[in-house]
């Protein structure tokens, strides 16, 4: 099957490779939609932190962000999964130690990562071999493309989840990258006022045509009590900006990473009486993001700004501007084109 090979950084091409075989207690998965994010391109430039603890290694096969239609199924596995449309979790716990016990398994010491972490193969590529036990069934008024964006989804509606948002509430994003709008998108479903704070005026101008129309720059941002501060950018003063700025007695959400250590004083966090919650992965909310999907409650198409098949991967993680694109932060492959 064809796939795409991250084979160093910056070195990515199309490759023939071996189609893979449902082992047991796994199903192979046609892949039909691929979501390319910030982790990838972190791989692509080499600054993964995974590469250089030992986590992951070249080559790879990148892609976590993905929906497609089960093929093939291992020894073990109910064969009614076969034909059936499903994402899947990235996570995947060895569900043998204390915190799998606990149900979190998405921060198993022993995890792998669909596409990021201990050597498993991500989906870009014609198809997927995944545990059975990590799918998610997509219902029919959830597309390929809507099941590409259930993994970011379920990052957000953790983080729009964690602010405890009331209606009329007032909650501030950093950051208006993917994760940063989904969560916009989560807050606002919620009845929240939702103001966006960024860098780019041409991300901001993004925000304000899908109807987010507080969004501002650092230097213009209004001076309001918001009960919730949810960082989803990577600039390392912004964690620490976000403590500032949140309301007495309100939350702060952080679900960015910077390349350095972004720190906060926790004087301020007591003597503010403010909660702080830590977001890694999508795991608890893929379900919850797959039903706002499917009912409209959220609707985030907007976001993707083009389609494009496996050819172009080293070209998207380049960051390379794609003829024809829309302004969204987001791009999809298609591995059947
Ligand atoms: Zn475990």
């Amino acid at each position: 099957m064809r796939a795409s090979v991250l084979s160093a950084p910056g070195v990515c091409s199309v490759q023939d490779v071996p189609a893979p075989v449902a082992a047991a207690g796994e199903v192979v998965v046609d892949v039909e939609r691929v979501g390319v994010c910030g982790t990838d391109v972190e791989f692509f430039t080499g600054e993964m932190a995974y590469l250089h603890d030992g986590h992951a290694h070249f080559p790879m096969q990148l892609g976590h962000e993905w929906a497609g239609t089960v093929s093939a199924v291992g020894d073990g596995v109910d064969p009614g999964w076969i034909g059936r449309r499903v994402m899947g979790d990235t996570m995947l716990g060895d569900g043998t130690c204390r915190r799998c016990r606990r149900g979190h398994q998405h921060v198993c010491e022993h995890r792998t990562e669909v596409g990021i972490r201990g050597g498993r193969p991500g989906a870009l590529a014609e198809q997927l071999a995944v545990p059975a036990t990590s799918l998610h069934a997509l219902p029919d008024s959830v597309d390929a493309v809507l099941g590409a964006l259930v993994e970011p989804g379920g990052n957000s509606w953790r983080a729009a989840q964690a602010a405890d948002l009331q209606p009329g509430d007032r909650a501030l994003i950093l950051g208006p990258g993917t994760i940063g709008l989904l969560t916009a998108m989560f807050a606002q479903a919620a009845g929240a006022e939702v103001h966006l704070m960024g860098r780019s005026e041409s991300s901001l101008a993004f925000a304000r045509s899908i109807g987010f129309t507080n969004a501002w720059t650092e230097d213009h941002l209004p001076t309001l009590p918001y009960d919730a501060v949810i960082d989803a950018s990577n600039a390392a003063p912004l964690p620490a900006k976000a403590l500032s700025l949140v309301e007495p007695a309100g939350r702060v959400v952080y679900i960015g990473l910077a390349g350095s250590p972004s720190e906060i004083d926790t004087r301020r966090l007591a003597l503010k009486d403010v909660t702080a919650v830590g977001i890694l992965s999508a795991s608890p909310g893929l379900d919850p993001t797959i039903a706002a999907y499917a009912s409209g409650a959220v609707d985030p198409r907007p976001l993707v700004a083009a389609t494009v098949g496996l050819d172009q991967v080293g070209a998207v993680l380049a960051g390379k501007p794609l003829p024809g694109a829309g302004p969204g932060p987001k791009i999809h492959i298609d591995p059947r084109l």
